[in-house]
């Protein structure tokens, strides 16, 4: 069974997979292996090849719980996990990162608008989501393993980036 572990660059994806019980397949490492249609000039990234992925995906599929890790694995799974970040201690990762600042407000306004939330419950029958400000990675890891499970659920609606904003504001 595929669960997708989904959010803005930055949320703590791929550092937080590593440390879950299950099998984890990195979408963007299958992307840069060759599930690619080329590169995307206007957003300096790999356009990604969907359709070769979702075939891909379905050779690897097992009885057991799979983790697919990327910021659109929630394409390809019925059930979505979508890490949150603060967009403040978001900045600060992508900034860590080296972000040119046009990449950083980017995904700063993805996560304030909740784009990939609203990807995620567009596309997966369910949906929970993970504010992990202030959690470290092992909290984050721990609060998976109950949702999956079947101890906790934790359904949209944790967070409201942009009340916060306008309330200190
Ligand atoms: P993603 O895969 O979602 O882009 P990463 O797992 O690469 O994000 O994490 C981005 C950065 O944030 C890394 O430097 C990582 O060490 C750090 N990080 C991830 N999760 C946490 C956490 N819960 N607390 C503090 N730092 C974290
Ligand atoms: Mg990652």
């Amino acid at each position: 069974m595929r669960i997708a572990l989904t959010g803005t660059p930055g949320t703590g994806k791929t550092t937080v997979a590593a440390l879950l019980p299950y099998a984890v397949i990195d979408i963007n490492g299958l992307v840069k292996a060759g599930l690619s249609l080329g590169r995307d000039e206007s957003r300096d990234c790999l356009e990604a090849d969907m359709n070769g992925l979702e075939r891909r995906l379905r050779e690897l599929d097992t009885d057991q719980i799979a983790v697919l890790e990327g910021h659109f694995s929630h394409h390809f799974a019925e059930w979505a996990i979508v890490l949150r970040l603060s967009p403040d201690q978001l900045r600060q990762r992508l900034e860590a990162r080296g972000y040119r600042p046009e990449k950083v407000r980017e995904n700063l306004e993805a996560e304030a608008l909740d784009v990939i939330l609203v990807e995620a419950v567009e596309h997966c029958p369910r949906v929970d989501e993970i504010d992990t400000t202030g959690k470290t990675a092992s909290e984050v890891a721990a609060a998976i393993v109950r949702i999956v499970e079947g101890k906790a659920a934790s359904p949209p609606g944790q967070v409201d980036w942009l009340e916060d904003f306008f309330d200190s504001g």
